[in-house]
């Protein structure tokens, strides 16, 4: 059977202890007894060989045993701290790992949460992170936060000490400390800024309502701040892949999709609507004398045009209709499951929604819609856009500002123009 099995750093220090204890009964013995032996005196030579005997036990307990068992203990904390630490090293080694194959902010938060689980239990932990324009931040996940504190969804960088400074910064509710406008609970909050590429990424939360919170908090900032760099690289990774991936699919100025996006979009509904023998409509639009008002009032306020009509047919579309930059000023929704007379509806309202634009920029605003369905105006989807192009030229002659739709393949052209 195996025995207990001893700590070799105290096996270590008891002997050392053994051989100094050992070192000085020699020494003191060899000094009583060699003068003794001369006297040949027996009872006088037991006599001093026990109290020699008791002085060195007596030494060696006084000045060696309490310092060896201090140095013992702390010897031993340390190696536990060390070994503590080695752990938790290692863990940032495996979650920095874990981050790299992160395929979105979902991959990372559920690392990150794994993470606070084990080296912050006890803590809650919340990741906001920048928004696509980077005027705020927003909550992207949060684990085990106090239950009577409260999260904000989003929060702009200006109200935050810890953003603003660049800097580490704890919200309290202890009087005399600088508190956030948007620190509203009763928790005390680390909030750590992250950074990485010379940017802040986002900022990492850390919450506890211990009654000693402060030193907590203390405590783990090293922990948390390994834990929030390594993150901020993962999130700056994301948002790299994100950016490109909305760069390759979105077109910049309207944040329609592009055309490219929309001929995949495109074949894959109206492949779909064969199949299923729905409906699939197109609308093709185009602003009216657009070069006119760039010429008028510069090319700024086009822009700016282009946006406000974008966002007017976004704000009119359901989530999966597909509104696209066609090229300059000429615009493509494709309205899935839609027929022809709802689709012009549907036009009719866009229409209105852009004309309603020259109020605000005092200027005559308008487009022309020309609409096309499957199988309304066409069985295949190559006349699809044909026939939608074909459409919105008649509206343009007869006098824009209007919606035709391509005729039926029994009916003759139907127009809606503006009073
Ligand atoms: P119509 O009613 O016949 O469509 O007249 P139009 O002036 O709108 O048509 P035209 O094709 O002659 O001119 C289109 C104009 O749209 C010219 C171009 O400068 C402008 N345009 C295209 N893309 C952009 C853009 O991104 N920003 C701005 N400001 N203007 C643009
Ligand atoms: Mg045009
Ligand atoms: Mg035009």
């Amino acid at each position: 059977m195996e025995g207990r099995r001893r700590d070799p750093l105290e096996s270590a220090l008891r002997m050392r202890v053994s051989a100094a204890s050992m070192a000085v009964i020699a020494m003191v013995l060899a000094h009583l007894l060699l003068p003794l032996a001369q006297s040949r005196d027996a009872r006088l030579i037991d006599g001093a060989i026990e109290f020699g005997g008791a002085i060195v036990v007596l030494l060696v307990l006084l000045l060696g045993g309490p310092q060896s068992i201090r140095a013992l203990r702390e010897r031993r904390e340390d190696a536990e701290r060390a070994h503590a630490e080695r752990k938790q090293i290692n863990h940032l080694f495996r979650m920095t790992e874990m981050l790299q194959s992160a395929n979105g902010y979902a991959d990372a938060n559920a690392v990150l949460g794994a993470t606070i689980d084990s080296l912050l239990a006890g803590f809650g932990g919340a990741l906001y992170v920048f928004n696509n324009s980077r005027d705020r931040l927003e909550l992207s996940g949060s684990w085990h936060w106090p239950e009577d504190d409260t999260l904000r969804p989003m929060l702009p960088p200006s109200q935050c000490w810890a953003l603003k400074r660049g800097k580490p910064h704890v919200n309290s509710d202890a009087r005399g400390t600088l508190r956030c406008d948007h620190h509203l609970g009763t928790a005390t909050v680390l909030e750590l800024p992250m950074t990485a590429h010379g940017e802040i990424q986002g900022m990492l939360k850390i919450a506890t309502t211990l009654p000693d919170a402060a030193t907590q908090l203390e405590r783990i900032q090293p922990l948390a701040t390994a834990i929030a760099d390594a993150m901020s690289l993962a999130v700056s990774n994301i948002a790299l892949r994100e950016k490109l991936r909305t760069q390759a699919l979105r077109d910049p100025l309207t944040g329609l999709y592009n055309r490219r996006y929309m001929e995949d979009a495109l074949s894959r509904f109206a492949s779909l609507t064969e199949r299923s023998g729905t409906h699939l409509s197109v609308l093709m639009i185009d602003l009216d004398h657009f070069k006119k008002l760039n010429d008028e009032f510069g090319h700024a306020v086009g822009d700016s045009v282009l946006r406000e009509t974008a966002a007017q047919i976004m704000g009119a579309l359901r989530t999966s209709d597909v509104a696209c930059r066609y090229g300059g000023e000429e615009l493509l929704v494709i309205l899935p499951e839609c027929g022809l007379s709802e689709a012009v509806a549907k036009a009719e309202i866009l229409r209105e929604r852009i004309e309603a634009l020259s109020a605000t920029h005092d200027a005559r605003i308008s487009a022309s819609f020309g609409v096309a369905a499957m199988p309304e105006s066409t069985r295949t989807i190559a006349d699809l856009l044909n026939l939608a192009d074909a459409a919105l030229y008649q509206a343009k002659e007869a006098g824009r500002n209007r919606v035709v739709a391509a005729p039926g393949r029994e009916t003759p052209p139907l127009s809606i123009a503006a009073e």
